[in-house]
């Protein structure tokens, strides 16, 4: 199976130290079958369970584990540290230092994210769509990480829906401008034929720079791009994954 990007982290300051390795998967490369073909890592939008367990451990080999834990997403703010395999329920973002235990975060429109400390041996995911934007999963994610020794993060997006595939109702729109700051909100809200459009991913790169990260990003369209699962597009369908172990 081929993911849609992968690589590794390694430390600016500590060059010696063990990168951590991260993937981005897309959605063929499985076995599930259709409307999930072929490799949707969800175990809640109606796909075979067995097919979905033989994905996941085919997406947690290619950060060259076989113990993982899934985020079980919510739109909420709720981080969980995590040192065993399995799922973190109602979480948008997990955290470790348990080397040999990838972390795994599914999405198919939203802004999945990885993030690392390699020098610290502390590492991420979270989950972030517009409502995360609002609940703050960034910085939830960022204060776990801190609290349990990171200092220097570096991280990732992945694949998601653009801007100019996102238009959404008045009720998004008025949520951000109630929820984030006025700079934020002007520069992911996009005008265009009397519709707005939001751009989630600049929301997520505006939250990490606020903490001093500067993140790069796999500037996949998840609605465009075929090989790549789309809520918005297809509606009953699956979920691709970034994972990343220590
Ligand atoms: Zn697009």
């Amino acid at each position: 199976m081929n993911p849609v990007a992968a690589g590794q982290l390694r430390s600016a300051t500590t060059p010696g130290s063990r990168p951590v390795s991260w993937a981005a998967t897309g959605r063929f490369g499985g076995v599930s079958a259709d409307p999930f073909e072929s490799l949707n890592l969800s175990t809640t939008v109606g796909d075979l369970q067995d097919a979905v367990i033989e994905n996941q451990v085919r997406a947690a080999h290619l950060v060259g584990v076989s113990r993982y834990n899934v985020l079980d997403a919510k739109h909420g703010s709720q981080v969980a540290l995590v040192s065993a395999g399995g799922i973190a329920h109602e979480c948008d973002g997990a955290v470790t230092t348990t080397p040999g235990l990838a972390l795994m975060v599914l999405a198919a429109d939203c802004v999945p994210i990885v993030l690392a400390d390699q020098t610290n041996g502390v590492i991420a995911v979270a989950h972030c769509g517009w409502r995360g934007l609002v609940a703050g999963i960034v910085d939830a994610t960022i204060d776990l990480m801190q609290a349990n020794g990171a200092d220097k993060i570096q991280a990732i997006t992945g694949p998601a829906i653009c801007v100019s595939c996102y238009p959404v109702q008045q009720d998004c729109v008025t949520q951000l401008e109630a929820g984030l700051p006025t700079g934020i909100v002007s520069s992911i809200i996009k005008m265009s034929n009397d519709q707005r459009f939001v751009d989630v991913r600049a929301g997520v790169h505006a939250q990490l720079e606020a903490h001093g990260i500067h993140p790069s990003a796999i500037l996949e369209c998840t609605m465009e791009n075929p090989a790549l699962f789309s809520y918005r597009r297809d509606g009953r369908t699956g979920r691709q994954a970034m994972v990343i172990a220590l």
